[in-house]
């Protein structure tokens, strides 16, 4: 350079012309932050109970694990269609159709690398710059990504805890405007655990169709319910033709690392997203393909077993926290956390959750990793033992106990 100064690989992008505004703003998953932070203290001799993390705590199940080596072994190694086998489309088609209650062809089904897919691909295919989409706060941080990498304006609306983190209808409305494009769900929710009662999703697919807008509605969570099903928007009249499901493999079947996800939506969309993943991923792994189709085929006996072990841990979980002065937290009635209110303590949720970790050797998620409205709360993941929920219960209490 003119002056002689280094070359810093930061700089090196902004010396060529700078980096997309599409990728500029994009900020990693808040539990990586922590999860390496917790390894830092591991390496040091800490035991450390990890309940930051989204995945269950089981393997695979046998059988669907034992369907995928065989695939391998059968030399099943090569480039399926990009949309999925048609096997598993169709598989998936009456699947997911017969769960909700509506018809499902197999040419509406796309099958990707994990759900994430079904989440980015049909946003990048449908917004425009300067379309607004609205989302929930607190939420699963990829909505705000998938948004601006599209062009488009992210718009937050809050969750109410008091209204079982179900959306702030009243500011909902208040967000509508004729930028709307797209409104974005997810019931069971990921950080609060929250589901949303019908009359909520009503109000929502009313203003849908008045307003001509999509929604996706992000199911991923939609068999680890406790109490009641979750009921999906998509079942509502006129909604079917307007909505993506999005859902995959990797709660219900225990497949995080398989990368097995898909979407649901109007079949002309579903072309579009194909074109994507063709020229994007290519195709999922043919393996992991006919690993998932073991899954809908085979029994369901042990995901039935797992959700049941869920819910043991949630009530025990939740009673280890309310147990605790100050702190307070909801019954989640669906996936597989527990969103506590600690704004009692007077600090940042953030400060909380490097406290935690530091002074209690638990690592949790301030709900500030899920936006700003989820301040005063922390998220953890109760897919762990009994004996380890029980003790990060003791653990945090002794430790919140000194502020
Ligand atoms: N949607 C929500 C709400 C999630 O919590 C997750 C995973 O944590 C996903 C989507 C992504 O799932 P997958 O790992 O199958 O891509």
């Amino acid at each position: 350079m003119e002056n002689g100064e280094t070359i810093m690989p930061d700089q090196t992008a902004r010396g060529l012309g700078g980096f997309s505004e599409r990728v500029r703003e994009l900020t990693p998953e808040g539990a990586y932050h922590v999860l390496a932070k917790a390894q830092a203290f591991e390496a040091a001799g800490r035991r450390i109970i990890h309940l930051e993390i989204g995945q269950p705590d089981a393997p695979t199940f046998e059988h669907i694990a034992r369907a995928g080596v065989r695939a391998i072994e059968a030399g099943e190694t090569r480039y399926t269609a990009a949309a999925g086998l048609p096997a598993l489309r169709a598989a998936i088609a009456e699947d997911a159709g017969r769960r909700r209650g509506i018809s499902v062809q197999p040419s509406q089904v796309v099958v990707g690398p994990g759900a994430k897919p079904a989440l980015f691909f049909p946003t990048l295919a449908l917004i425009r710059p300067g379309d607004e989409v609205i989302f929930p706060d607190p939420g699963f941080p990829t909505y705000e990504a998938m948004v601006r990498v599209a062009g488009g304006v992210p718009a937050p609306v809050p969750l109410r805890e008091d209204h079982d983190f179900s959306y702030d209808l009243e500011i909902f409305d208040q967000k509508l405007n004729r930028r709307t494009r797209m409104i974005v769900l997810n019931s069971p929710s990921n950080p609060t655990g929250g589901v949303m009662p019908l009359p909520a999703l009503e109000h929502i697919a009313k203003a849908a169709v008045e307003r001509d807008l999509w929604v996706l509605s992000d199911e991923i969570y939609a068999r680890l319910v406790y109490d009641a099903p979750a009921p999906s928007i998509a079942s509502l009249p006129g909604m079917q033709e307007r909505t993506i499901l999005c859902d995959g493999f990797s709660k219900i079947y225990a497949m995080t690392g398989w990368r097995l996800g898909f979407g649901i939506m109007p079949e002309a969309l579903a072309e579009r997203v194909e074109l994507l993943l063709t020229h994007s991923v290519g195709s999922t792994a043919n393996f992991t393909q006919l690993a998932g189709l073991q899954a809908i085929r085979g029994p369901q006996g042990p995901a039935e077993e797992v959700v049941a072990r869920y819910r043991e841990r949630r009530d025990a979980l939740v009673a280890g926290l309310n147990a605790i002065p100050r702190a307070r937290c909801r019954l989640p009635q669906g996936a597989f956390y527990a969103f506590p209110n600690v704004s009692a303590f007077g600090r940042s949720a953030e400060w909380l959750a490097d406290y935690l970790l530091e002074e209690a050797g638990v690592a949790v998620l301030p709900g500030t990793a899920f936006g700003l409205n989820g301040e005063g709360h922390l998220r953890l993941c109760y897919a762990n033992s009994l004996e380890n929920l029980q003790e990060a219960s003791a653990r945090m209490g002794e430790a919140l106990a000194e502020l």
